[in-house]
């Protein structure tokens, strides 16, 4: 069975071609992170422009590198939220299109699942049950999947996401949007323990995340530094930023895992590609018998192939949208 995927969600025209749910034929990646960075962030009427310019390329690519021909499609997934509605739209369209002019179901997809099944794809014998630490540049969420239709939201975050924090920190620094990989860059030669940072929500048993103190906390010192004439240590504020936050990740993450009784722990997002979150999660999990998994890098950030992966599951169960489908800006993690 073949899938095409597509995902226009943020930043990243992307589309796929997916054999049986779990191999990846192609996965096209147009990424406008350079047109954005100027702007120190994503501007959502550039990114729906871009969309609107790549998607049909990016498609036709996705075909080719696949060798697969657009009447040999099975079905046609796409994210439908969440995410910046212009940008959005334009992959819904296009899906809409492609469904009707070749008579193909449709498959409306959650981004965060998708981002979830993203260690379907780089790990062929991961099965549910497991718990699930979504941390991307807009949301950071525990997950309970219970079967490949089954969610269960455990607790999310009430304000800022972690991508957010290390983003907002990094752009502060001067650092070029996306600031979350030079965080962890600049953090491998730090001191983690130069800076105590605040913890928000510590309490067991509390799954909910918050962010924006400690963000708050971090631009507070750096601009009290720069006031007092201080050229304070980069290096020494990422370590001790990211400790922080991998820290509070990590406790939430194995307490969750304990709560709900689960054997298998994955991470998913763009965060998740953090060097020091990756090393503190394996090292829990070995200690404390869960498997551990974590799609390969360039599955952690936005990409069609997550996006077809779940389409897949959802479209083996029948769950098909119909042209009605529209975007959903802040659409919830749904069961089925
Ligand atoms: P969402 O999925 O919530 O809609 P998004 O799609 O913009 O948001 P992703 O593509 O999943 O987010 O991830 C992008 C985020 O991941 C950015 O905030 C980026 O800084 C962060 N990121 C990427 N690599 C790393 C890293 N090595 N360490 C920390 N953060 C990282
Ligand atoms: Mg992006
Ligand atoms: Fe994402």
């Amino acid at each position: 069975m073949y899938t095409l995927a597509l995902e226009t969600s943020c930043d990243e025209t992307s589309a796929a071609v997916i054999q049986n749910g779990r191999i990846i034929l192609s996965n096209i990646i147009s990424t406008q992170v350079p047109i954005h960075r100027k702007f120190g962030g994503v501007v959502p009427e550039i990114a729906s422009r871009q969309h609107i310019e790549y998607v049909m390329p990016v498609i036709q690519e996705a075909l080719d590198t696949a060798q697969v021909d657009l009447q040999e499609i099975d079905h046609i997934g796409v994210t439908y939220g969440p995410g910046l509605v212009g940008a959005l739209l334009v992959g819904v369209a296009a899906a809409k299109a492609l469904s009707f002019a070749l008579d193909k179901p449709l498959v409306g997809v959650n981004h965060m699942e998708g981002h979830i099944f993203a260690n379907f794809l780089s790990h062929p014998e991961l099965e549910p049950p497991f718990l699930a630490l979504v941390v991307s540049g807009g949301h950071t969420q525990l997950v309970q999947i219970k079967d490949y239709n089954t969610f269960s939201l455990l607790g999310q975050t009430r304000d800022d996401a972690a991508g957010e924090a290390f983003d907002k920190i990094a752009r502060v620094m001067g650092y070029p949007y996306p600031g979350g990989p030079q965080i962890d860059q600049l953090a491998k030669t730090g001191d983690p323990e130069a800076i105590i940072f605040p913890k928000a929500l510590h309490e067991k048993n509390n799954f909910e995340f918050s962010f924006s103190g400690l963000k708050s906390a971090v631009l507070n010192y750096l601009h009290t530094e720069e006031q007092r004439g201080n050229r304070y240590n980069v290096n020494n504020v990422a370590a001790s930023f990211q400790k922080t936050v991998v820290e509070t990740l990590v406790e939430k993450t194995m307490d969750a895992a304990a709560y709900c009784h689960a054997e298998k722990i994955a991470v998913a997002g763009g965060v998740s590609a953090n060097s020091a979150l990756a090393e503190a999660m394996e090292t829990i999990c070995a200690e404390q018998g869960y498997a551990f998994y974590r799609p390969e890098p360039v599955l952690c950030t936005d990409n069609g192939a997550m996006i077809g992966c779940r389409a897949y599951y959802m479209a083996l169960e029948g769950h098909f949208a119909d042209l009605t489908l529209n975007a959903r800006p802040s659409l919830a993690i749904t069961s089925y």
